[in-house]
């Protein structure tokens, strides 16, 4: 494994649609791995290959699920769950929308209020080509649809209602 740089800002390749995975190789598999490794240096929650440079259709997020209430004072955290798509799709996306805070590994140094759907199903493949079928809420739906945004080539300033300077020590759940 081996940590791959993150390309920001005016990079092109983060401009560009990412293409289809034809087929789970063993690069496919050593590109997962680095941005696994990546991901977590960084600290981040979730990366798409266009952010180090690889114009492939892969995220990955590490989250824990939105409980659906709120656990009693005191509980220990949600552990949080590793998810890797290869060729990501959101099937599903609730009509409903809810407004929040995002900062991406790949425009440092901003943040932005945007809105996104509160539920999304996301269908894609995992890292050994079998079929996963994702019900994501809340800030994990907020992730996806961020690391999707990704390798369409979209970035999150492009949808924010208003993004404005934060200094680093802000930054936090940067995707
Ligand atoms: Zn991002």
């Amino acid at each position: 494994m081996a940590l791959r740089e993150i390309r920001t800002l005016p990079d092109p390749v983060l401009r560009k649609k990412a293409k289809k995975v034809a087929m789970v190789s063993p690069e496919t598999r050593r590109l997962i791995d680095d941005m696994v490794e990546t991901m977590r240096a960084a600290p981040g929650v979730g990366l798409a290959a266009t952010q180090v440079g690889i114009g492939h259709r892969v995220i990955v997020v590490e989250y824990s699920d939105e409980p659906d209430q709120d656990p009693p004072e005191g509980s220990p955290p949600l552990p949080t769950v590793l998810y890797t798509l290869i060729n990501p799709e959101i099937t599903r996306a609730s009509r409903e929308k809810v407004t929040g805070i995002e900062a991406c590994l790949s425009v440092p140094g901003f943040a932005g209020e945007v809105e996104r759907n509160r539920e999304v199903v996301v269908k894609g493949f995992n890292a050994k080509g079998s079929p996963v079928r994702i019900h994501a809420k809340g800030w994990l739906a907020r992730i996806f649809q961020h690391e999707i945004d990704h390798i369409n080539g979209v970035l999150f300033v492009d949808r924010a209602a208003k993004v404005w300077e934060v200094g680093s020590e802000e930054a936090k759940d940067n995707v």
